[in-house]
């Protein structure tokens, strides 16, 4: 029989980082120094396989580019592997793990984003445990022989989250991502307790289609009190803008600001997508709720419900990226893609 198979792609981040001498400072190394520290690996019945960016980086410096090099590395390798293990720095990981998950439609096969708190190196690192437990989730498989998770995934500390549900909660304890929205697909602890009845379906004739263009004209901003609309005003006019993501309090609410709801009905006119998310981790945007929300439904702006920064962000590009219409980019950001939002 032949063994189940992986693929580990390694892009940096501070899993394979050691310290520079001069400066105290973490910079990433290479993979084989990474691998030399977890020998264990060797005890598992599969076949392992890996590639590494040729220069791996720090999280921070990751964009779509590097998205569209993920999707590339896996679209060629489909066929010849069981699942995929991708070694991600921990501060871009929602954006990518969100973005990985519109650019893989018809994903039929485990993608498993995982990284670190501390270097492989490091006595007390996570990263080994980490890294063990992703390689054994992307080659797990139930009794019918098919796969366990078949969707993008964030495995990090003692959880398996859907990629597109995720942000990171914490720069320093071990347990850095959460996944407010949406119960974790997997629980880690002596066993690894799968939560089947969220987890993604499996499509056994879905075949990958890959989507690699991902258009950058969006923009983020967040309310605050004493936020100057002038200033607003001056950034949406901004000819080139398609997308807005919209931070408001609670439950989608904003100021009854006169210039502030203009400047909004005016890029709406315009033709802009502005879409309206929480600053808080959890809940849902209600934007009937109060006055304060019911004028942005006035305004054009349009529920964002209970989707992720990271996951708004990524699909706003993608849909932009695809060249679909306005109207067509409001009407998918109201739908489920890859079980992002709960409609
Ligand atoms: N700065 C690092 C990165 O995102 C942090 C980490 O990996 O945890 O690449």
């Amino acid at each position: 029989m032949n063994r189940r198979s992986v693929l580990i792609i390694y892009t940096g981040g501070t899993i394979g980082m050691i310290q520079n001498h001069e400066t105290g400072a973490l910079e990433s190394f290479n993979f084989e120094h990474l691998l030399s520290h977890v020998p264990e690996i060797k005890q598992f019945n599969l076949q392992i396989d890996a590639m590494a960016f040729e220069h791996p980086m720090d999280s921070s410096d990751m964009t779509p580019a590097e998205w569209k090099k993920l999707v590339e590395i896996i679209s060629e390798n489909y066929e010849k592997y069981d699942g995929f293990v991708i070694l991600h720095g921990t501060d871009t990981m929602a954006f990518t793990s969100s973005a990985l998950s519109f650019m893989l439609e018809g994903l039929n096969k485990p993608v498993i984003l995982t990284g670190s708190q501390l270097p492989i190196g490091a006595l007390r690192t996570d990263g080994k445990s980490n890294l063990i437990t992703a390689i054994e989730i992307a080659a797990a498989k139930k009794d019918d022989g098919t796969p366990m998770v078949s969707e993008v995934c964030v495995l990090f500390h003692d959880k398996l989250f859907r990629g597109n549900r995720v942000t990171k909660i914490d720069s320093d304890n071990f347990a850095a991502f959460d996944s407010p929205n949406y119960p974790p697909l997997a629980t880690l602890g002596t066993e690894i307790k799968y939560n089947l009845p969220i987890i993604g379906e499996y499509k056994p004739n879905a075949v990958l289609v890959t989507h690699e263009d991902m258009d950058t004209h969006i923009i983020i901003f967040s309310l605050f009190p004493g936020l100057r609309p002038e200033i607003v005003e001056n950034v949406l006019a901004s000819p080139d803008l398609k997308g807005i993501l919209f931070r408001t309090f609670g439950s989608g609410n904003a100021p009854k600001n006169e210039r502030l709801i203009e400047t909004l009905k005016s890029a709406v006119s315009s033709g802009k997508v502005i879409v309206n998310i929480s600053q808080c981790l959890s809940g849902y945007v209600h934007q009937e709720r109060y006055g304060a929300g019911i004028q942005l439904v006035d305004a054009g702006v349009v529920s964002g419900r209970d989707i992720t920064l990271e996951a708004a962000l990524t699909k706003l590009m993608f849909l932009f990226g695809s060249g679909l219409p306005t109207e067509k980019v409001l009407q998918r950001m109201d739908e489920s893609l890859a079980g992002e939002v709960t409609v």
